[in-house]
């Protein structure tokens, strides 16, 4: 059983009303042994919201890490939005406090949120997806001061058709994949998708893929925003992993992988 989740908001993030106080309670009665939170940084985002207070934050993670010490390890995480222009003031950010763990996700193109409808009514499904991958592409080719891409396909959800084959986008997903393993960075299994695409980001094609192209660094993680989603579906995440044939996955602590058996 996967017992650490590295992939979790609280009410410190724009889009999650849960106290981190809960996740944590929570991350223990589901019989976790790690938690780590990882609080949304969008720059630039259109509606001006996901800025992180991170000593606010920093100041409730540690006081509640306390209150646990004894039952949980809690990490101080931060997923931070990519942009393919601005790559110093991620870094900047990314150095501005001592995190454990970041992960950097795609949460725009052209100044939107695939999240919302505007995106694909202006496309179709499949250059809208590949449009996305390329500013992935763009984005990681700039920036280093990650540990793990996230949620890898998530687009897909907010797709028309919510599905997707990998193989039309082999290209540009060698070429992600290639990046991330060159450069030592991680993937996650986000456990998210399962509820909408009945598997976890990204798709099987593509876990597999990162494992051909040398790729041994996984993390997962829910994407849980409220406390009954601390978890979630953790035994397909485990399945994948199996299928895919990885023997590991990881646990980030001060920016430092460690290997934890399957
Ligand atoms: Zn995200
Ligand atoms: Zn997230």
């Amino acid at each position: 059983m996967i017992k650490t989740d590295m992939h979790t908001h609280s009410s410190f993030s724009s889009d999650s009303e849960e106290p981190l106080f809960e996740m944590a309670k929570a991350a223990v009665e589901k019989g976790l042994s790690t938690l780590c939170l990882t609080e949304h940084q969008d720059f630039d985002y259109p509606t001006g919201e996901f800025m992180l207070n991170v000593p606010e934050y920093q100041k409730e993670l540690f006081r509640v890490k306390n209150e646990f010490s004894d039952k949980l390890d809690l990490l101080f995480g931060v997923e931070l939005g990519l942009l393919d222009y601005d790559a110093p003031r991620l870094s900047e950010f990314a150095q501005s406090a001592e995190f454990d763990f970041i992960i950097g996700s795609q949460h725009q193109i052209d100044g939107m949120d695939p999240y919302y409808p505007g995106y694909f009514d202006k496309t179709d499904d499949k250059n809208g997806i590949l449009h996305f991958f390329e500013g992935m592409l763009n984005a990681l080719k700039v920036f280093d001061d990650y540990d793990v891409l996230g949620h890898f396909d998530y687009i897909v959800r907010y797709s028309r058709a919510k599905s997707y084959d990998p193989i039309d986008y082999r290209e540009l997903v060698d070429e992600i994949l290639k990046t991330v393993v060159s450069k030592g960075k991680g993937i996650e299994v986000n456990t998210k998708g399962v509820m909408t695409l009945g598997y976890p980001h990204p798709h099987e094609f593509v876990l597999k893929r990162y494992k051909e192209l040398g790729g041994e660094i996984v993390t997962v993680g829910s994407d849980a925003h409220d406390k009954t989603c601390v978890a979630a579906n953790f035994d397909k995440a485990e399945q994948v992993l199996l299928d895919a044939g990885f023997k590991y996955y990881m646990v980030y602590k001060k920016r430092k992988p460690e290997f934890i058996k399957l």
